[in-house]
């Protein structure tokens, strides 16, 4: 069952705000990969229909690394990393978002689960 909720988020200077359907009773996921490791980025994975971004585009930047597959969409004034697009394993376009940015967001009651992005 999912309890997918609306939630608002962005970027620390609010050129960047989206809103995302989301269900975070499901865990977050921390990963210790080069990028997230170094942000501490806690991270959850939805459709691209359940993302709008509402402002900012034309203040993100897109940074790809590794194999290039995410594009790492940073705010070019306050420099924070809201959110990510990327391909699932299915093919699918997804968005991952720093649940980290959204409004009203309490981290320290999500569940989190460790991923091993560094020896990926
Ligand atoms: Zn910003």
């Amino acid at each position: 069952m999912s309890e997918a909720k609306k939630y608002a988020g962005g970027c620390q200077c609010g050129r960047v705000r989206y809103d995302v359907q989301v269900d975070l009773t499901q865990p977050v996921i921390a990963c210790n990969c080069s990028m997230c490791g170094r942000a501490g980025t806690l991270l959850t994975f939805v459709p691209t229909s359940a993302f709008t971004l509402k402002s900012g585009g034309e203040a993100l930047t897109d940074y790809k690394f590794n194999k290039h597959v995410i594009h790492h969409l940073f705010c070019s004034v306050c420099g924070i990393k809201s959110f990510a697009r990327g391909v699932g394993r299915d093919g699918s376009e997804q968005v991952a978002i720093n649940v980290r940015c959204l409004d009203e967001v309490d981290v320290d009651n999500l569940k989190v689960m460790k991923h091993d992005g560094r020896s990926r």
